[in-house]
């Protein structure tokens, strides 16, 4: 395979919160690894700001440091990483002050050539302020770009407020609003999957699928966030955005083409197609103590805590496509590994022509698309058993990971973050969430949060290392199905 990274044009991003754990952790080891395969072109600039009193040097010396504990994985090091930090550089903003506002607007560059953006790296009651500042100095022109992180929003109406104050000073075709998930590599895969071949999409509704089970688990906890996260809980921080991005893409139309709007239009039409969700298609729980480490309610610090860390729901898409196919989603954290998959699981053959016996491994076809680990995809397909012993089936994997077909550069993509970023500065928003999505993500959500908040909901123990709630098995059990056992 012919390496394709083709350089973006010449930019200047400034991220905001550029000392905080989002931009060490992601952004800037990103940024790194694109500079390293090739794709930044002379001339890129980054500048870091916050409320730290730092200079040039010392923010380069902590973004060395942050490369060094988490760039992992970039090809070169040494004279490129010296390379690299020279396109840094750093300016002393407070958000909700007028100090060194001038400055930074001094630092960018005036000319229509370079791609201007602004990262968000902040928490969301900073983004309204930030986006009347870099209007009032006029940092912002007619194209520059802003990145905002999630979560966007708690509920309907503070997404409302956030996109409404994102408004005021920018287009919609300016902002790009997040979800990594969107920015991985098999992602993109199920659309190509999808819309590339024949022969899926005949077979993509309710006459041949059975059901689609989402799966992100999870096996971290929530210590050192429990507070923060004890006001979100699993259906604010993961149904919401990331699990309902996967739930759009598996179940949208075809889009027209592959543009922004066109795909963003699909998906708006299935998060409205939502039907609201009956309270007993709804597990949450909550993880004990065990395995050396503490329980949920202590993470958070509230032992009172209703919170989930653990969601499993069914829910339906009201429209032609999918009438009275289930989707069941679930997600939670200390799980028994960290796993993201979502399966398609299709009807068993109308008719079978074969004597199954006992003990033959045979169940209908699967298509398994795997986020992670090993992103790739696998579809089960039932053959003949090899050798004698007369015409016994099984159902064996068909392994769809491209890397073999595909040589070793197809194992070198790059990480969601990086990917999302040059798409920023190529000025594509196909994989950012627009703001009528946004908003009807949350109108779906808001509703079944306020019914079990009304009906004092509490959630189901559950033990860590586990796959949740029994409650959350049952959920399938209940209509003769199961979920994929969790796995690495
Ligand atoms: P963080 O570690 O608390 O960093 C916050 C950053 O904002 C720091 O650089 C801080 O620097 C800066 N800041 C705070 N108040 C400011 C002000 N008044 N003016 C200017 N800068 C200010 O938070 P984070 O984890 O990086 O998260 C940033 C955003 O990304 C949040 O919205 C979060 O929800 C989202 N996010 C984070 C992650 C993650 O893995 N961390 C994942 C997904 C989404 P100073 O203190 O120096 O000003």
């Amino acid at each position: 395979m012919v390496s394709r990274v083709i350089p973006v044009d010449r930019f200047d991003l400034v991220i905001f919160g550029g000392t905080g754990d989002l931009a060490r952790r992601k952004i800037l080891p990103g940024l790194y690894r694109r500079f390293c395969a090739g794709q930044m072109p002379d001339g890129a600039r980054i500048i870091g700001a916050a409320r730290s009193d730092l200079d040039r040097g010392a923010f380069q010396d902590m973004v060395r440091d942050a490369i060094t504990e988490f760039g992992t994985g970039a090809p070169c090091e040494g004279a490129t990483l010296d390379d690299f930090l020279e396109t840094l550089d750093y300016m002393r903003v407070d958000a909700r002050g007028e100090d060194g506002w001038d400055a930074l607007k001094d630092m960018l560059r005036d000319d229509s050539d370079v791609v201007r953006a602004f990262y968000f790296s902040v928490g969301p009651g900073l983004f309204g302020d930030i986006a009347a500042r870099l209007q009032s100095h006029g940092l912002a022109t007619e194209d520059s770009r802003v990145v905002v992180e999630k979560p966007f929003g708690r509920d309907l109406g503070s997404a409302r407020a956030l996109n409404a104050d994102l408004a005021q000073h920018f287009r919609e075709d300016q902002i790009y609003r997040i979800d990594h998930y969107l920015g991985k590599e098999t992602v993109q895969n199920l659309m190509a999957v999808r819309f590339g071949n024949v022969l899926f999409e005949p077979l993509w509704n309710a006459q041949f699928v059975d059901h689609i089970q989402i799966t992100v688990a999870e096996t971290v906890s929530v210590e050192g966030r429990g507070a923060y996260y004890d006001k979100s809980g699993a259906m604010r921080d993961m149904v919401q955005n990331h699990l309902m991005q996967l739930l759009c893409l598996i179940a949208m139309e075809p889009p027209s083409r592959f543009d922004p709007d066109a795909v963003r239009d699909e998906k708006l039409k299935v998060i409205r197609a939502l039907a609201p969700v009956e309270p007993h298609h709804i597990v949450r729980g909550q993880y004990e103590a065990g395995g050396g480490v503490a329980s949920y309610r202590d993470h958070a610090e509230n032992p009172k805590s209703f919170t989930e860390s653990f969601i499993a729901l069914r829910c339906h898409i009201e429209n032609w496509r999918w009438a009275g196919v289930p989707f069941y989603l679930r997600t939670g954290k200390r799980m028994k590994a960290r796993m993201s998959e979502i399966t398609v699981v299709f009807k068993p053959t109308r008719h079978s022509i074969f004597d199954i016996g006992e003990g033959e491994d045979v169940h209908s076809n699967m298509l398994h698309i795997r986020l992670q680990p090993n992103e790739g995809m696998t579809l089960d397909v039932t053959i003949k058993e090899p050798g004698p012993g007369g015409m016994r089936l099984v159902t064996v994997p068909l392994d769809m990971t491209f890397s073999e077909a595909l040589g070793p550069e197809a194992e070198d993509v790059p990480d969601a973050y990086e990917r999302l970023i040059m798409d920023v500065i190529r000025g594509n928003q196909t994989l950012f969430m627009r703001g009528d999505e946004v908003e009807a993500a949350w109108a779906w959500t808001d509703p079944i949060i306020a019914g079990w908040e009304a009906r004092a909901d509490v959630p189901k123990p559950y033990e860590p290392g586990s796959s949740g709630p029994e409650d959350a098995l049952m959920l399938m059990h209940r209509d003769g199905r199961r979920w994929r056992e969790i796995k690495a």
